[in-house]
Formats: structure tokens, C-alpha cells, sequence
């Protein structure tokens, strides 16, 4: 069934959950390092890997990151609260238990406002946001799709088990209807950039530091309990989290209408053929043998750090889109276009170099966007915002105009160095009164007699005629005001 029909017969409703891994230098547990890259089991100490004798410490930064990850999607933070042993046997969990919050999140109770592209907002309720540390990593070699399957031996990575991850789940998220696929991708989205707004990671989807399990059920009508999820794994850009989204509500729908019942499992999503396939089925009382982590104490964050860190949050994309809209005047969809085309802190910077926010959005919008499309970058990789402010002044002092601005920020563009430079090493700058221009006039005013007699004659929108040749001349470099003013002069003089 289509994505397109199944919506029309079936309410869908999603769950979410997103893993951030968090920028701290050590890991959750050790003093072994954070970071990405490196051999294979170089970043480890013996609690890394779980050996016998070694005990876990917590890491207060993460402890932080996860408070104001908290605070920012508007939850209540714990009082007090455990970490639990998560139990189960895999080869990248050396310790045969991940350490883990389960029924003790640090982080409860908030929401997060999403904007869609055409401006509609969804406010998806956030059951909680829990501490964990990530797993190693498994590769299996010799198979033919990097599954384990047909592998003929794995090797396994320790350096990221233990890395600190905060998992933050939504409450069911119903009402979205037709959108649902697009709502999923944005409240990713919009995640993401709390996490690069609070600098808590680096929130690099394509590294993997953020990763969404999405959940997805259908039921008859919005009235009808809910109905089976399935949970879609590791789906690692905002695009496949829409795609996945779509297939499943398709593939959901088909089987339904063909009477069959949808199996709660976990499934995996195969970016190639844009499919999910079924993984391993899951039921919610899977027992993972939670217990409290008896080598760590419980974890009670002061009520005064919580609010030091409440006061020292900085201003979330929301709230700055909104203030930026109301000090720049955009109207809506020149608002919209500027976020859609992730062209905000642009002419942020490019109005803190001293240019207008109507200059730096035509600009970065317009002829910078256009380049960069037909490059297939983003215009931020073309110019910057100093470059882009610089040649709005240049156009506010007159010694450029719009046609021959383009060329500047092209020769920019090309790296022929900063706009005055590519100006005059162009020889682009407005010809002003200087001899050049009075030339231009008098020989288009010579070689048009006919126009002449007209203007002459009272017929003042006939002076047009003359500024292709002027134009012409001067390679487009006149200022068409002090053309005017030349012609009329030498005509009437
Ligand atoms: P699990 O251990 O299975 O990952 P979690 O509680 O961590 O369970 O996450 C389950 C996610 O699925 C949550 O986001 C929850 O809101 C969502 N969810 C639960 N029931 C449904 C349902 N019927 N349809 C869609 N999403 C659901
Ligand atoms: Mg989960």
C-alpha cells in the first residue's frame, strides 16, 4: 500500500528515541579517552573493557551535559537517581551488562517545540532523557552485508564502549497524521541543534553521534487504542528517518489490509533499497534483569548546581529564530526560506559586519545560494559573512551596483581575495563623473540624433535609449543616475 492511502485509512503514531554521544574528554565511567578515530582498542583502560578489579567512577562532566540536555527540553530534573545494570550477553558489552538509568532517568517530564518547514510547530511530549554508556563496535567480516550472517569471523572495537550517551524518549506522539514521517525527521533535527547550541557534542549524525530507533504503530481511527509498534533501528540521517517512517506506515498498512496482525520486533533499515526487515521480535517485558549499579552511589545533583547550570543555558535555535525574525522584520517565508536553507547564522554574522538584515538576506539567499547550487555546496563553503558585508558596503557606497556585485562576489567566490580587491583587480568599480563616462555620453548622444530630438522635444522616457550604448561602453560599469544627469546636461547645455 502507499504511504499516501495507508495514511488515509490508518491513524500512525511514532515514538522516538534518540542517542547523543556527549563531548566530554574522558568516558562515562573511566579516564579513558573520548574521541573519535584512533586504532581499534586504543582508547580503553581495564574499566573500559570491565576486567575484574576495576570500578567505575562517574563522570561529572556528563553528568552535567545530561542536566542541561534536561533543562533545555523542559524537564524535571531527579532529585536522586541510580544507575542500573542493564544485562545481556554481546560481544561489544565487555562487561556483559551495559550500565544504564532505567526506571531512575536522570531527566523526566519535558517537550520539545519543532518547527516544520512550512512553519506549522509540534510540541512532542518527552517521556525522559537517561544516562548510558555506548557499546564497542562489531565488524563482521567475510559476509556479504556486513551483517553477521555468512560473516566468517568479527572483530570487535572497545574505544567507544563506555562513551557517555544520554537517550532521550518520546511519550507516544500522535496527531500528526500525514506528517508523520516529516515530523520524525524534524524533532531529530531539532535535537541536534540543541545539542550544538548547548555544546554538549559535536552531534555529527554521519559520525554516528546521533542515533534514532524510530517506533511506529497504526490504529483505525484516533479513538482506537494504540496498536503494535515496530522498532526501526539506528537510522542515522534526517532524510532516512523520513523515508523509514514512510515505509513502515506502508508496509504496516499492507498488512493490515490483508488481515494479518504486525509483529512488535525490532527492524533494520537498508538505505539502499529505502526498506526495513524484520529484526528480532521484542516484547515489552524483555528482561534485561535491571538491578542497581552496586558499585556506584546514587547520584544527587544539588538543587543550586542545577539551577547554575538553568542560568547559564544558552539561547536555544527556537528562541533565537524567533528574536532574530522580530529584529530583522522578515516576513514569514523570507524567515522560513532563510532557516530552510540553513542560511541563519550566516547573515547573523553577516549583519554583526556591519551589513543590513535585508542586504545580507538578498545576498546569501540570492546570488551566493545561486552559485553555490550550481556547485552543489553551501553557500557558507563560497564566501563568508565579513566577505558578503563587505561588498554591501561597497554597494552602499555606490561603487558597486547589483550586476556588477555578482561579478565581484564571483571573482570572491573563486578566490581572487576580498571584495574591494576583486573589485579593482576586476576593474569593476562604478565609473563615476570621471572622463570615461562624459565619452560614453556624448558619443551615444552623437551617434543618436534621432533619440536627441525627441528628448529635446519634451520626450524624457527616450533617455533610456541611449543607456545601452552608455552601458555598452562603460561595460555596464556606469551609474545609470549620474549617466542621466550627463546626458541631459550635455543635450540641454
Ligand atoms: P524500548 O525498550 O522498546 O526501546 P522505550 O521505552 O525505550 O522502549 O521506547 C519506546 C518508544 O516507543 C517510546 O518513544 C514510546 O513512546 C514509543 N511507543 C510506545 N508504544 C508505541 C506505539 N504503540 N506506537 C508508536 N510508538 C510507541
Ligand atoms: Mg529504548
Amino acid at each position: 500500500m502507499k504511504y499516501e492511502d495507508a495514511i488515509k485509512k490508518y491513524d500512525p503514531v511514532i515514538g522516538i528515541e534518540v542517542h547523543v554521544e556527549l563531548g566530554t574528554e574522558t568516558k562515562m565511567f573511566d579516564a579513558a579517552p573520548n574521541s573519535f578515530g584512533g586504532g581499534p582498542n586504543s582508547n580503553i583502560t581495564p574499566t573500559s573493557l570491565g576486567l575484574p578489579g576495576s570500578l567505575p567512577v562517574v563522570n561529572e562532566k556528563a553528568v552535567e551535559y545530561a542536566i542541561k540536555i534536561g533543562l533545555a527540553l523542559g524537564c524535571d530534573i531527579a532529585e536522586s537517581c541510580r544507575f542500573a545494570r542493564k544485562n545481556y550477553f554481546y560481544p561489544d558489552v565487555p562487561k556483559d551488562f551495559q550500565t544504564s538509568q532505567s526506571d531512575e532517568p536522570i531527566a523526566a517530564d519535558g517537550e520539545v517545540e519543532v518547527e516544520l518547514e512550512d512553519g506549522t510547530t509540534v510540541t512532542i511530549p518527552v517521556e525522559r532523557a537517561h544516562m548510558e554508556e555506548d557499546a564497542g563496535k562489531n565488524t563482521h567480516v567475510g559476509g556479504a552485508t556486513g551483517r553477521i550472517h555468512g560473516a566468517v569471523h568479527s572483530l570487535v572495537d572497545y574505544n567507544r564502549a563506555g562513551v557517555p550517551l544520554v537517550e532521550i524518549v518520546t511519550h507516544p506522539i500522535t496527531g500528526t497524521g500525514e506528517r508523520a514521517a516529516e515530523v520524525a525527521a524534524a524533532y531529530v533535527r531539532t535535537l541536534r541543534d540543541i545539542f550544538r547550541a548547548l555544546g554538549v557534542s559535536e552531534a555529527r549524525m554521519e559520525q554516528g553521534n546521533v542515533r534514532a530507533d524510530v517506533n511506529v504503530s497504526l490504529r483505525e481511527s484516533p479513538e482506537a487504542p494504540l496498536g503494535t509498534r515496530t522498532e526501526t533501528k539506528n537510522v542515522n540521517s534526517f532524510r532516512s528517518i523520513e523515508r523509514a517512517v514512510r515505509f513502515e506506515i506502508a508496509r504496516q498498512a499492507s498488512v493490515l489490509e490483508s488481515g494479518r496482525k504486525v509483529v512488535q520486533e525490532t527492524r533494520h533499515w537498508h538505505e539502499d533499497t529505502g526498506e526495513t526487515t524484520s529484526g528480532r521480535v521484542k516484547s515489552d517485558a524483555d528482561d534485561y534483569r535491571y538491578f542497581p549499579e552496586p558499585d556506584l552511589v546514587p547520584l544527587v545533583p544539588s538543587r543550586e548546581w542545577i539551577e547554575e547550570l538553568r542560568a547559564s543555558l544558552p539561547e536555544l535555535p527556537a528562541q533565537k529564530r524567533r528574536r532574530l525574525h522580530a529584529e530583522w522584520g522578515f516576513s514569514d517565508l523570507e524567515m522560513r526560506d532563510v532557516v530552510n536553507a540553513g542560511l541563519l547564522d550566516a547573515i547573523e554574522d553577516t549583519v554583526g559586519e556591519g551589513a543590513t538584515p535585508a542586504a545580507a538576506r538578498k545576498w546569501w539567499t540570492g546570488e551566493v545560494a545561486r552559485m553555490a547550487k550550481q556547485r552543489e555546496v553551501h553557500p557558507t563553503e563560497l564566501v563568508t559573512p565579513a566577505q558578503v558585508a563587505a561588498l554591501a558596503q561597497l554597494i552602499a557606497d555606490g561603487k558597486l551596483n547589483d550586476k556588477l556585485a555578482k561579478e565581484v562576489l564571483a571573482g570572491v567566490a573563486a578566490g581572487e581575495g576580498e571584495p574591494a580587491e576583486v573589485m579593482s583587480a576586476r576593474g569593476l568599480e562604478i565609473v563615476e563623473d570621471t572622463g570615461a563616462l562624459e565619452a560614453a555620453v556624448a558619443e551615444a548622444i552623437a551617434a543618436n540624433p534621432d533619440v536627441v530630438e525627441k528628448i529635446r522635444g519634451g520626450k524624457m522616457q527616450a533617455v533610456g535609449a541611449l543607456m545601452g550604448p552608455i552601458m555598452k561602453a562603460t561595460r555596464g560599469q556606469a551609474d545609470a543616475g549620474k549617466a542621466r544627469e550627463l546626458i541631459l546636461a550635455q543635450i540641454n547645455g
